[in-house]
């Protein structure tokens, strides 16, 4: 959900530079239309936790596609992803990794439902996931991305609203866990500052980390880390990982560094929308394929 709300404040952006391009009214309403997604239907299911496993099946997807009038200022849509095919048991832990624009993230805005796939299905315990009430699917999914979405609100606020109750010891908890003690107690108000424009301006880093006590503090079914540490460096990456590692859940995680999946059950790697790896760290180890270049290539550089 988070990456899509900061999609929308983007629309501005895009909207004044299309408006430079040309002054064609009708783009601007076609690209309004396009994020407003008036085709995203909204099952009826009831949402409560995962039993057995989540499963991609012959999933592709590409991004919707333009229409006629703005073919001339963006590349027609071409496929992001192509027949992923993926199971996940519930409690484990499935990474991925690949090169920047691989389509990591879109896989992971597919399991949040910010898309639907164009073919192919992707399911829980064997369920459409477009049979599923929407907000109901979405308050089990805890999502911490590389750009975070934060309200106009207290810090309280942004930490406790996905969750349904928690006590003040517990905020205190998680927000230490995501190593985001140090400056909320220098701040003038504390849990009650306000922040964003009307209030104080957060660094990139400390944003990151009160997403990670926002996940913390949700106790999410479905865990979906999106390079979700980059900005914390390596011993605090460590400390939050464990912390993530308490939660019982499914996690779907994808690696800005090697080192923080060789844990993970399953490591599946992506090239150019397509699944051309997966196994353990070991198994890929072996394999000396993608995998076992990347990593090689990653532990030569921080050597
Ligand atoms: P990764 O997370 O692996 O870096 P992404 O899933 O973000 O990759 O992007 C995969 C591809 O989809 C890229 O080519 C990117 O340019 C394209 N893409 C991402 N988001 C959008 C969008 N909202 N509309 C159109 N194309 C997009
Ligand atoms: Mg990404």
């Amino acid at each position: 959900l988070f990456r899509l709300l900061p999609q929308l404040s983007a629309l501005d952006t895009y909207r004044s530079r299309l408006a430079h391009r040309s002054a064609s009214v009708e783009i601007v309403q076609n690209f309004l239309r396009r994020d407003n997604k008036p085709f995203m239907v909204n099952g009826s299911l009831p949402y409560s936790r995962l039993e057995k496993e989540i499963r991609f099946n012959n999933v592709s997807f590409s991004y919707p596609k333009l229409s006629e009038t703005e073919k001339d200022s963006f590349d027609e849509s071409k496929p992001i992803l192509t027949e992923i095919n993926l199971s996940i048991p519930q409690g484990s832990t499935l990474a991925v990794v690949g090169t920047s624009g691989a389509g990591k993230s879109t896989l992971a805005d597919l399991l949040c439902r910010l898309y639907d796939p164009d073919r192919g299905t992707i399911t829980l315990d064997g369920e459409d996931l477009r049979n599923f009430d929407l907000s109901a699917l979405r308050s089990a999914i805890a999502v911490v991305s590389q750009d975070v979405f934060l309200f106009n609100k207290t810090i309280r606020y942004n930490l406790t609203y996905a969750s349904n109750y928690t006590t003040e010891t517990e905020i205190w908890e998680g927000v230490k866990q995501a190593y985001a003690e140090e400056f909320i107690t220098q701040l003038p108000e504390q849990l009650d500052t306000r922040i964003g424009d009307r209030g104080i301006r957060l660094s990139g880093g400390q944003r990151q980390r009160l997403a990670i006590a926002r996940a913390l503090l949700q106790k999410p079914d479905i865990l979906i880390l999106d390079e979700a540490t980059s900005a914390l460096d390596s011993l605090s990456e460590q400390q939050v990982q464990q912390a993530f590692n308490r939660l019982s859940c499914t996690r779907f995680i994808i690696a800005h560094r090697l080192s923080t999946i060789q844990n993970a059950d399953q490591i599946a790697v992506l090239k150019e929308g397509k699944i051309v790896e997966c196994g353990t760290h070991s198994q890929l180890i072996l394999k000396q394929g993608y995998y076992s270049h990347f990593y090689q290539e990653q532990t030569d550089t921080n050597q």
